[in-house]
């Protein structure tokens, strides 16, 4: 018995049967876990395809072909971890919209995406607050060496009172240096500012009076941000503009008792530059949730430095926020084809398909 490549409508299918047929209901493939209530809103009104993400890395080439195969008349997709190439774009020429289960949209071509009319959703704010959860853990973990001092007392070494080679280093009091001052950059901001005390500035983003005014925020430069603070926390989505945005400059130019913190996405920081670093003793330590090739190989450095924390890309991972997110990319796929504007979207509403 081998696992349903996907089903349709509730009725799971492993073989290569017709294509379901389109009427006045739309098409919609669906890639990620929606619960029960979610799944029947959408099969209320529309015939949908559930096809197994995780098939992506297993079974790359049957996946490609079948996702291929169904593309091939859907109207919308449901999506978050498979990447969106031209050539299943290609495959696709009834899409209208793209809803994907995530606030980065990092995995989509744009400008492929614009020039066919496909409207691509995020699902912003609804993570917001739990990422900041975890870009605040990865501060607090790194600081005081949690998971390190954690695995000591796992292995039965906690043999007598922990003495200074095991020390951490405050949060309270300390500067945290925000790369980036939107939803998330200014969620983990004001758990700094008004929970620890900490104080605040931020480079790679406009100007946030409000902000400034709320948490005594100061607006730098990104040089003068690495130089002075203690934490060094990175939220900036990654584009073209910011990918290795981090890189061997500027490690160099931060303290060697500073931490950094990566919760946005992997490639904004040089890996290869930031492992050197770390093995160089360029900076006390790192806490990441995001990594440049995910899920990050057991035979990276970076899973066996000790002062590094390294987390499999949980920032919005818990049941409820998870479940908000399916939502939002369900609401907004359905208001989508009912030609409504969604609730977040990406590029322009130029999308309902010309001819
Ligand atoms: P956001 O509100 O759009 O904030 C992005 C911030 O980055 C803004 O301050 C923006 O400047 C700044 N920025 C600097 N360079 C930029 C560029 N080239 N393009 C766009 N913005 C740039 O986004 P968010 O909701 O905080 O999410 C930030 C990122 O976190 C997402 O894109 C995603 O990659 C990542 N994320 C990770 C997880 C996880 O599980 N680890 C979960 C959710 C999100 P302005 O203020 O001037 O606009």
């Amino acid at each position: 018995m081998h696992a349903p490549l996907y089903a349709i409508n509730g009725a799971s299918r492993s073989d290569d049967v017709s294509a379901p047929s389109v009427s006045a209901r739309s098409k919609i493939i669906v890639l990620e876990v929606l619960s029960d209530d979610q799944m029947a809103a959408l099969r209320e009104h529309h015939d949908v395809v559930v096809l197994d993400a995780s098939l992506a890395k297993t079974s790359p080439d049957t996946f490609n072909t079948t996702l291929m195969h169904e593309l091939s008349n859907a109207h919308a997709l449901i999506v978050s971890k498979v990447k969106m190439t031209e050539a299943l774009l290609d495959a696709a020429p009834q899409l209208r919209v793209i809803a994907s289960v995530s606030v980065g949209y990092d995995n989509y071509p744009l400008e492929a995406l614009n020039a066919r009319g496909i409207l691509l959703c995020n699902t912003p704010d609804v993570l917001t607050e739990t990422t900041a959860d975890v870009g605040f853990l990865l501060i607090m973990a790194s600081a005081r060496r949690a998971v390190e001092l954690s695995n000591l007392v796992r292995d039965g070494k906690w043999t007598q009172s922990i003495d200074e080679q095991y020390f951490g280093t405050d949060v309270h009091g300390k500067t945290l240096g925000m790369i980036g001052m939107g939803r998330i950059g200014a969620a983990i901001a004001r758990r700094g500012a008004l929970g620890f005390g900490m104080q605040v500035q931020y480079a790679m983003a406009s100007p946030k009076p409000a902000l400034e005014a709320e948490l005594g925020a100061r607006r730098v430069e990104l040089d003068d941000l690495l130089a002075s603070s203690d934490f060094v926390c990175v939220t900036v989505p990654l584009s073209s503009e910011t990918r290795h945005l981090i890189g061997k400059r500027e490690l160099e130019k931060m303290s060697p008792h500073a931490i950094l913190i990566n919760i946005a996405r992997g490639p904004v920081i040089d890996e290869a530059a930031l492992i050197d670093c770390l093995q160089r003793g360029g900076i006390r330590g790192a806490g990441l949730d995001v990594f440049e090739q995910e899920p990050l190989s057991s035979s990276s450095p970076l899973t066996r430095l000790p002062q590094v924390v390294a987390l499999p890309h949980i920032g919005s991972a818990t049941h409820d926020t998870r479940r908000a997110m399916a939502q939002r990319a369900l609401d907004n796929t359905l208001l989508a084809l009912e030609g409504e504007p969604p609730l977040s979207a990406v590029n322009e509403p130029h999308w309902t398909r010309k001819g």
